[in-house]
């Protein structure tokens, strides 16, 4: 599961849960991204703070881990480089999932050759809040056989809406969990607005 997670919150925690069940995963493996040091026009925290908070979010799942590969090389992101450096390292044959929520599923399907990277792994898009998948569904079914949809219990959370929180000083205790909370806290993270 890609993502800025700037911060990892309960959307994405739930989203890995019920892919690892719905589709008997061994595993899920959490990759925050490299250093967009932008992503539009907003400055990204750090990738150590976004590393941390993800490896505190996850650490009482035995079947959730993180991987610094994305953190680690140099240059932007391209999933398609990490989906076949992942299998370059696992031993043996690997089914490969990608798990993405609806917006970040869209967006894969508008690249210039979503193709390349549909044929690399089998991609979980979940139902989010405010994303219609279901228009995707219609519009190309077969075309995309690589990709699945997941349904999931709504959670309207996203990480954007936990920085505005912070700035505006509102709570995001249970938005996100209690050791993200209090490294948020504790590192001084989105206190204003950029
Ligand atoms: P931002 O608001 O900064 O874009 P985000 O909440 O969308 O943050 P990302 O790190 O961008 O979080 O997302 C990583 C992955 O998790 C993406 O595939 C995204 O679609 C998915 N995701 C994030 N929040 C949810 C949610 N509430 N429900 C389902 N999927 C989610
Ligand atoms: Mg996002």
């Amino acid at each position: 599961m890609g993502g800025t997670f700037d911060p990892i919150h309960h959307g994405h925690l739930v989203t890995a849960e019920a892919a690892l069940w719905r589709f008997t995963l061994d595993e899920v493996m959490f990759l925050p991204t490299g250093s967009p040091w932008m992503k539009g026009d907003r400055p990204v925290s750090g990738p150590e703070d976004r590393y941390l908070m993800t490896v505190i979010a996850t650490a009482s799942n035995p079947r959730f881990s993180v991987s610094r590969l994305e953190i680690d090389r140099p240059g932007p992101t391209y999933t398609v480089e990490t989906l076949q450096e992942l299998r370059r390292q696992a031993e043996g044959d690997i089914d490969l999932f990608f798990i993405t929520g609806a917006d970040a599923m869209l967006e894969i399907l508008e690249w210039k050759d979503p193709h390349e990277v549909l044929a690399q792994a089998h991609f979980i898009a979940a139902t989010r809040p405010g994303y219609d998948l279901a228009r995707f569904q219609e519009r190309a079914p077969s075309s995309h056989p690589n990709v699945s949809v997941m349904d999931i219990p709504a959670l309207a959370i996203s990480s954007t809406d936990i920085r505005r929180r912070v700035a505006a000083g509102e709570p995001i205790r249970y938005l996100v969990p209690e050791g993200v909370h209090t490294y948020i806290e504790k590192a001084g993270l989105y206190r204003s607005e950029p």
